[in-house]
């Protein structure tokens, strides 16, 4: 550790901040922590206070020099594919972005305006939740609506997680030792947020999150796919407003909202003690997986490998077992012994020889954050 350099990634939150000092060349976490919090009571007042707090932390670290900072923003729009320098158009063209991520662009944007204020004679770098989505084809990316109101609108599909998706995507392909140009993956991110994507030679072709993170998969708190008629049913018969319809689908819904618990581990517990509603769950949420998959599967024509990541798709077994069970015939099988075994590290779960390798990968989104800052900071 000491000569490499290194950089603050900062994950700007409406209530937290989060950030880790990286040195991207072997992914060396200096120091990380989060400030809570933020604009409550017992908290810090505002963006800037938390990232004071952050960097003040930082000087206790031997060698805190910042060689530049990478922040995560979760709506690029059709604006960004691919990550940027922080200058005063980016700030504003992430500030026009808004209306498309009222929850998270406010504070992303915070985060760097601040930033900036504090660490000013550093490279600030902007990397985009959405810009791994940014070459999805016309027709993946395009709702089935009035052309008019969705361009005046910016209503397509966008994508979310790419950070996470692009680095699993690369990992394992070097877990298999091919290159990622030569082979065809699904990558499930299953976190509290869910989502999957197909990647083709590794560029992004489909993917399950939407205009916003509610589209695809069932999560945590997300219902993931509904029938939009849904909304205009509640509305009417049931006096919601949007607020209320908003936070419903987001915040009530998904696993939560059918066995009243969001967190996996608590989920199984429910089932071990014999719960209906939390086994429903489960089933409802590997159903819309495997359909994913399926789905994915005929998207991109066949697929070389299947990875499983973050929170969920890193811990949970049962669920990877679950999604995939009923697929041999189409190459895809999971080893039950290689699935039970419990590692930090990217690994096969398929059988020795399967056609489509089954895969285990941890993402790292700050590591992902880190790498392409020091990328665009150093040229
Ligand atoms: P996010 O970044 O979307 O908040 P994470 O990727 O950190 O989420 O995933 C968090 C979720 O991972 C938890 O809500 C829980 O459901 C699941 N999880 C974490 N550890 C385990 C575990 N050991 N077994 C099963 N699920 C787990």
């Amino acid at each position: 550790m000491g000569s490499s350099p290194r950089v603050l990634v900062v994950n700007s939150g409406s209530s937290s901040l989060k950030y880790q000092l990286v040195e991207p060349e072997d992914g060396t976490v200096v120091a990380k922590g989060i400030v809570e919090k933020i604009g409550e009571p017992g908290g810090v007042p505002d963006h800037e206070a938390a990232l004071r707090e952050a960097i003040e932390s930082l000087r206790g670290v031997d060698n805190p020099e910042i060689f530049a900072v990478g922040h995560r923003v979760v709506h690029g729009g059709s604006s960004f594919g691919e990550p940027v320098l922080a200058d005063d158009d980016v700030v504003a063209k992430i500030h026009e972005l808004i209306p498309l991520a009222p929850l998270h662009n406010p504070a992303n944007v915070r985060g760097i305006e601040v930033g900036r204020e504090l660490l000013p004679h550093v490279p600030h770098v902007v990397v985009f939740d959405t810009a791994f989505f940014h070459t999805l084809p016309e027709a993946a990316a395009t709702y089935a609506i009035d052309t008019e109101v969705a361009r005046e609108h910016g209503i397509r599909r966008y994508g979310f997680h790419g950070t996470s998706h692009q680095f699993v995507a690369h990992a394992a392909a070097e877990l298999v030792g091919r290159p990622v140009e030569e082979i065809d993956q699904i990558v499930c991110h299953l976190g509290n947020g869910a989502s999957v994507s197909a990647v083709k030679g590794g560029v992004a072709v489909e993917t399950s999150m939407g205009l916003t993170p509610l589209e695809g998969l069932v999560m945590g708190t997300r219902s993931g796919d509904v029938d939009a008629g849904i909304v205009f049913h509640l509305a009417r018969t049931a006096g919601m407003g949007v607020d209320e319809l908003d936070e419903l689908l987001n915040r009530r819904s998904g696993i939560k909202g059918l066995a009243g618990v969001n967190d996996f581990r608590e989920l199984h517990r429910l089932i071990g003690e014999g719960s209906e509603e939390a086994r429903l769950a489960l089933d409802v949420y590997l159903h819309r997986l495997r359909k994913y998959v399926g789905a994915y599967l005929a998207v991109l024509g066949g697929v070389d490998v299947i990875s499983f990541t973050a929170g969920v798709g890193e811990n949970d077994d049962v669920v990877r077992a679950g999604a995939l069970a009923g697929l041999e015939r189409l190459g895809i099988e999971v080893d039950p012994t290689r699935n039970a075994e419990r590692s930090k590290q990217a690994r096969v779960i398929s059988p020795e020889g399967a056609p489509v390798t089954v895969a285990v990968v941890p993402t790292n989104e700050e590591l992902a954050i880190a790498r392409q800052t020091i990328a665009l900071a150093q040229d």
